[in-house]
Parts: structure tokens; sequence; C-alpha cells
């Protein structure tokens, strides 16, 4: 067995941060660059925002739909953010952790904390953080796809998100996002280098010893 055979454990990891602290454009950056990352599409009942894809940014419901799901106990986690209700499909998120993969989750804090009453040995858990408020608001205004009380409303729930930032194991300042993508890239190799991850571990060394 060479040491890239060694098998390990897919992990999950969690990205939270206010709307606008650049969360969407990292996750999309990172699944572009790691093959072994794939991204966990919640259920939604907000509406599709100009440019998002069913099945691809989210799988959009009625709340008639999710309620349903959510009696059937089909959510890893669920929560109601601002207005709507999101949720974690939980077949897709098994079977990728089953073939060793890696899960990526989009997620805030009340999912977070419902995923480590679960799994809190599989979880990497990273807050983003904006560079300051001014930054923050001037990028809700010029993602331009929610209208301006929408964008008060999110302003107003920022602080609300920021203040379980403690709740995580890593912060990335997002203030320039290759910089961001590079410390998130890093979190991830470590983590993926943790002995308890690597079930293959014990037999590999056994052969190292024997070889010796
Ligand atoms: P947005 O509507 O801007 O896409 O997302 C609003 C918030 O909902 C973000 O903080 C996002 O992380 C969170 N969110 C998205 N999907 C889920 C989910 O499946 N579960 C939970 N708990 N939060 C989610």
């Amino acid at each position: 067995m060479s040491e890239l055979e060694i098998h390990r454990r897919g992990l999950m990891l969690v990205l939270s941060s206010p709307s606008g602290a650049g969360k969407t454009t990292l996750s999309r950056l990172l699944l572009e660059s790691d093959s072994q990352i794939t991204m966990s599409i919640s259920a939604t009942t907000r509406r599709p925002r100009p440019g998002e894809v069913d099945g691809k940014d989210y799988r959009f419901l009625s709340t008639e739909d999710f309620g349903l799901l959510r009696n059937q106990d089909a959510f890893l986690e669920h929560a109601k953010v601002f207005d709507n209700y999101y949720g974690t499909p939980r077949a897709p998120v098994d079977e990728a952790l089953a073939a060793g993969r890696d899960v990526l989750f989009d997620i805030d804090w009340q999912g977070t904390q419902q995923l480590e009453e679960g799994a809190s040995a599989d979880l990497v858990k990273v807050f983003i953080l904006p560079p300051s408020g001014r930054e923050l608001e001037r990028r809700l205004n010029t993602r331009a796809q929610d209208p301006p009380d929408v964008v008060a409303s999110r302003m107003a729930k920022a602080s609300d998100e920021i203040s379980h930032y403690a709740e995580y194991d890593y912060i990335i300042v997002n203030v320039d996002v290759e910089q961001a993508l590079s410390e998130l890239k890093a979190i991830l190799i470590a983590e993926r280098l943790r002995r308890e991850r690597r079930l293959g571990l014990r037999t590999f060394v056994q052969q190292l010893q024997q070889a010796l």
C-alpha cells in the first residue's frame, strides 16, 4: 500500500457567515479547484434569484413540499432563516461520506449546531467574516439581486449571525478572495491529514514496520 492509498473518512466542511461576506464565491472557487469535495445542495422555500438554477444552487420547494420532507425526516438539519425555510437533504450527504468524499455545506449557525449534535467528529466548522460593516453593505448592494428592504434586513441580521463566530473552529476574514481561498484550502489540507480520519493508517504503518 502506498502513502496515497491510505483510506480516509470523508469530512463535513461547514461554511457560515453573514450574507454578503463572500461565502458563495469562496464555495464555488473551492469546488472548482478540488475534485474530492462536493457541495450539499440545500432545499429552500425562498424564491430563486435571477440566474439561480433549481437543483444546482438550491432545490426550490413550496412550503408544503418542504414540510412533507421535514416530516419524513429527510433533512439532516433544517432552519428558518430570514422568512424562509432551509434544509440539508440527508441522502446525498450520507452517500458522499460513505464513498469517502468530503461535503461542503453553506448553512447558518442554527444548522451548524444541529450537525454538531449528530456528527461532531466529522465536522470542520469555518466562519467567514467581512473586513468591515461598510464593506458588507457595499457587497450586499452591488450584488443587486435583492430589493433594498431585503438588503436592510440582511444587514440587521448580520450582527446576529456574527455573534456565533466563537462556535466555529476557524475564522477567515475575507479581505481578498484569493487570500481567503488559500486559507480555506490550507484548513482542508490539514483537516484531511488528521490521524483519526485516516482509516488505513494502522495497516500502512504495520506494513512499513514489517519492511524495516
Ligand atoms: P441565501 O438565501 O442568501 O442563499 O441564504 C441565506 C442563509 O441561509 C445563508 O446564511 C445560508 O448559509 C443559509 N442556508 C442556506 N442553506 C441552508 C440550509 O440548508 N440549512 C441552514 N440551516 N441554513 C442554510
